[in-house]
């Protein structure tokens, strides 16, 4: 079996890693690359034949993890994408959206070659064939285990980070070989996120996939961080002013509306308006009403005594531009959460035209924003700024919330593999910067983990040399665990942590 680091090997975004095993092809993910990775890598080619891939295994939806499923299918891939119900949902909106984006980049583009008297250029993908993508996805609920094919199985485990998010596990048993579990941690979700569960404990892994985003850097309490963003709300308003918020469409608004439905309810804010002004943004809530299941226990109860904390009192989602131009003229009193994360393209942009010359608004960023983008120029203190080619000056509030990360910071990493049984064999690091990944390696080694930091092109080959005689010789009691661990999604918290004190109790016996 062989194992190929590709995609997001030194750097964050265009995940994909590629497994051989059994003459088939397996890809972990075909992620989009973005920004500067866009940049220098580009996203047209693949290193290998899409007809030649059997099977794609994603972990979430986010764009850099599933944006090059498309392209995939338009150069010849066939093959099953297997990932989550939810995850398969979210894809079905939001590569279609990718799909629009790549059209009117590229009609954007061609206007400038026509007169420039070059050829047209197609886009990478269209809409439509983003649609027709979708007939390759299979969804799985969380805790299955499924064979694909003889010897091949994979489970699906909630990871924190993203609606329908998962940690891959994969357990492979080649021939007369032992099965070796490898483990592809996709995102590793941040505690105590809006709605988010935590990322699951697992048992074990004898190989690891990882991701190192924030490796080297620890997040400051998120409570403290949303108690922010209340007074923030509360003196802009005081002031006179507007709140606008730029976000991510999915899996960022749905949490900061969680947060504010709370503010509702305490009644700490009366008459809040909350304009969601991203058609996106719409259509992903909706999938997260439909997988309320998927919840952590707090949302999970608000749902089922029937109040919906996504869609209260007072939320307004606008959907056509006319709607979302009618909020250009509302002076004071709105908090209005548009898309994109990083202001680069979409409404926010009109948002931050009417509302960034005036004192009396406010700008919170909830999200990573790129060097060079709109939102990292503002951010940067630029005291004015071009929207639309007109010059408008920054004299709103700047604040940055971005605490509200949805991925795990160092301790948060080191702390999820620290509950494994057993260390794994080695550890694979991945989708993180240099210095993030380095940092993060040279952390997990003085605690004893066995790390690699992979390039694009690295290639491992795992088969041997790893000692399976104790799992071996306990294989029913491994088998039993496997059970009771397989019934930990569906229990509450209180007794899941009972239940995980008492399974590793039982394995710190037979190791
Ligand atoms: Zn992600």
């Amino acid at each position: 079996m062989e194992l190929e680091f590709y995609g997001a090997a030194g750097c964050v975004t265009g995940s994909c890693h590629i497994l051989r095993v059994s003459n088939k092809t397996i890809l972990l993910d075909c992620g989009l690359y973005q920004g500067k990775d866009e940049k220098e890598i580009g996203n047209d080619g693949f290193n290998f034949d899409p007809k030649k891939v059997d099977y794609v295994i994603l972990s979430h939806a986010h764009i850099d993890h599933s944006g090059r499923i498309p392209l995939l299918y338009k150069k010849g891939f066939k093959g099953q994408v297997f990932c989550t119900n939810a995850t398969r949902d979210l894809c079905s909106a939001m590569l279609v959206d990718s799909g629009y984006i790549q059209e009117m980049e590229v009609e954007w583009k061609n206007k400038k070659r026509r007169r420039r008297g070059l050829d047209a250029i197609e886009p990478l993908y269209t809409a439509n064939m983003a649609r027709l993508s979708m007939y390759l996805f299979t969804g799985i609920p969380y805790g299955t285990t499924i064979e694909i094919f003889d010897g091949f199985k994979i489970r699906f485990r909630d990871s924190g980070h993203l609606l329908g998010s998962a940690f891959v596990e994969l357990f492979i048993r080649e021939e007369e070989k032992d099965e070796v579990k490898i483990v592809y941690t996709g995102d590793v979700g941040n505690v105590n996120i809006p709605i988010m569960r935590d990322p699951t404990i697992l048992d074990y892994a004898d190989y690891l996939i990882m991701e190192t985003t924030y490796g080297n850097r620890l997040h400051d309490n998120l409570n403290s961080q949303l108690h922010r963003l209340t007074d923030i709300i509360k003196e802009t308003f005081a002031r006179g002013g507007n709140v606008i918020i730029p976000s991510f469409a999915v899996g960022r608004v749905q949490e900061i509306l969680y947060e504010l439905s709370k503010l509702r309810r305490n009644r700490e804010l009366n008459n809040l308006m909350i304009f969601v002004d991203s058609p996106l943004a719409a259509e992903s809530t909706r999938i997260f009403e439909k997988y309320s299941e998927c919840f952590d226990e707090e949302a999970k109860r608000d749902f089922a005594s029937g109040y919906n904390p996504l869609r209260f009192e007072g939320v307004i989602f606008t959907n056509s531009i006319e709607d979302s131009s009618k909020i250009n003229k509302i002076q004071s009193g709105a908090v209005i959460i548009s898309a994109s994360g990083m202001c680069e393209a979409g409404r926010i942009k009109h948002h931050l035209k009417h509302n960034l010359w005036r004192k009396e608004c406010s700008i919170v960023f909830v999200g990573y924003q790129a060097e060079g983008t709109l939102g990292g120029n503002i951010l940067s203190g630029a005291k004015k700024v071009k929207i639309f080619g007109e010059e408008i000056a920054v004299n709103a509030s700047i604040y940055d919330i971005e605490e509200l990360s949805g991925h795990a910071d160092r301790n948060g990493l080191i702390k999820w593999m620290e509950s494994f049984s057993k260390k794994p064999e080695e550890i694979f690091l991945v989708h993180g910067e240099k210095e993030a990944a380095e940092s993060f390696s040279n952390f997990a080694k003085e605690k004893g983990y066995n790390t690699k930091i992979m390039k694009s092109g690295d290639i491992i080959h795992i088969n041997e040399g790893i000692s399976r005689k104790k799992i071996n010789s306990n294989s029913n009691l491994k088998n039993q665990l496997i059970k009771l661990l397989d019934s930990i999604d569906n229990i509450d918290e209180i007794n899941k942590e009972l239940l995980i004190g008492k399974i590793k109790d039982v394995i710190k016996k037979f190791r």
